[in-house]
């Protein structure tokens, strides 16, 4: 049993308790690097105490309970499996028009439907509804924390950033920095001045409630050198009080020829992001799929995160991600799952599980349920530098949960009565997964989302 039960007795605001029973699965460690059996708790039949956002305890029912006799507020999952909420670690909000975007591979697929849709949202009213409906996409799926890129505009970050004070969501956005290559009406007019927005931004929203800011360079070619610079500099600037640098590497073939052509002088696209003092272990880099063994060092020597976005992968026909290579014991990359929607094509993290066990099989690699759903829930809150805080259900974590449907269809009810074990059933679910996986997501402690409420979102100032 994991408890903080003197928390309890000291808590001075003396908020309400909460609990959460069922059978229940977390991670305390790294299985890529750790003897697998000693990285994860599970419980069938578990009981959790939350309060004021924050568990105070985890474990058996029965045990636990005897020690809350005043608990009756408690939330019982049957044929469900609880778990901390996902962690999607790479994902465009203002790109949620754009999913599912017919036919070209990535530098195209900017021109023709990214930087089009991303240049509407100077408009606040239309930011704000996309806002609104993106998060309700990912909280419908069970993720609570997701590092998002907006775009250029002001109103695009502020309108993400309201709604996650909202719902309470901790998550990582900021303003996008694009100068050049591009088309005019999403640049940058003033390098040094998009550097002073990004800085207002940053003092409006970091620490902001659970908002945390990133400093966001799209990707090289779209920044000038002076941008790169700068924008390396305030990370630098504001890297100790928990700010985040966020931005794409090796991707695709052509992305990468056209950072050889205008950085002809780096060694390679890692070390150009190096030489902007760009990596450090807030760093996080969407996709990292054709990397040298070097790219992989200096990730490591850093600190740097990898987001793996199989799904966006596959749609528009880039690089495999070698997980295996990131993970290489010798040298571990901190790694997490992600979207990247509108490139990937769902907001669900167990769907890019899915994906992600293709894309390492076209390589005869296979990646099992446990690693798995390590990365989508405590491997994705070490790649974000925030393990805790997040993506555990352990004491003193904050109370971000989804829970899990074991009966999400006949078939999938029935095809796991064909499991013998709790590894088999999570490969199944993953497998077989669709969007109706998650009935219910709670955000510090409050049930947010339920599939069977009347009202299926509820902000939490409205429970
Ligand atoms: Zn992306």
């Amino acid at each position: 049993m994991i408890n903080n039960r003197n928390n309890k007795l000291v808590n001075k605001d003396g908020g309400k308790i909460k609990g959460i029973r069922g059978e229940i699965l977390t991670f305390k460690a790294d299985p890529f690097i750790n003897d697998p059996e000693q990285c994860y708790d599970h419980l069938e039949d578990g009981l959790i105490i939350i309060q004021d956002g924050i568990i105070l305890e985890v474990g058996n029912f029965c045990e636990v309970c005897e020690y809350y006799p005043e608990l009756n507020d408690i939330d019982h999952y049957s044929d469900s499996i609880i778990m901390p909420g996902f962690i999607d670690c790479h994902i465009h909000y203002v790109q949620s028009p754009i999913i599912g975007s017919f036919g070209e591979t990535l530098l195209e697929w900017l021109e023709q439907y990214t930087f089009p849709m991303e240049s509407k949202y100077r408009d606040k009213e239309f930011s704000d509804n996309v806002a609104k409906i993106f998060f309700r996409q990912i909280l419908e799926q069970g993720t609570t924390t997701a590092n998002v890129f907006s775009t250029t505009f002001e109103e695009s970050v502020d309108a993400f950033f309201e709604e996650s004070q909202r719902y309470n969501t901790r998550m990582i956005s900021g303003k996008v920095l694009q100068d050049r290559n591009l088309p005019e009406v999403l640049r940058d007019p003033d390098t040094d001045e998009s550097i002073e927005i990004t800085e207002k931004l940053l003092k409006k929203w970091h620490n902001n409630g659970r908002q945390l800011y990133a400093i966001i360079p799209r990707f090289a070619p779209t920044s000038t050198n002076r941008q790169m610079e700068l924008a390396g500099n305030l990370y630098q600037k504001y890297k100790d009080e928990g700010v985040y640098l966020h931005s794409h590497l090796n991707e695709a073939e052509e992305e990468i020829d056209w950072v050889k052509q205008l950085f002809p002088e780096s060694a390679n696209y890692t070390e150009l992001y190096n030489s902007f003092k760009m990596m450090d272990n807030r760093s996080v880099y969407a996709h990292c799929c054709l990397m040298k063994e070097e790219e992989w060092q200096l990730m490591h020597d850093s600190g740097s995160a990898a987001a793996h976005c199989p799904s966006s992968n596959l749609f528009l026909g880039d690089g495999e991600f070698k997980y295996w290579e990131a993970k290489d014991i010798k040298r571990p990359v901190k790694m997490g799952i992600a979207t990247d929607v509108g490139g990937g094509t769902n907001f669900s993290i167990l769907r890019q599980l899915n994906e992600a066990y293709k894309v390492a099989m076209l390589k005869k690699k296979n990646i099992d349920a446990l690693k798995c759903f390590y990365l989508a829930t405590r491997g994705g809150a070490q790649a974000l530098d925030l393990e805790n805080k997040i993506g555990s259900l352990a004491p003193g974590y904050e109370a971000d949960i989804a829970v899990i449907d074991l009966k999400a269809t006949e078939f999938i009810e029935w095809r796991l009565k064909f499991t013998d074990t709790l590894f088999e059933k999570l490969f199944v679910l993953i497998s077989l997964a669709l969007d109706n996986m998650n009935k219910a997501t709670y955000v510090a402690g409050k049930k947010v989302f339920d599939r069977e409420r009347t009202e299926r979102f509820i902000y939490p100032d409205k429970l």
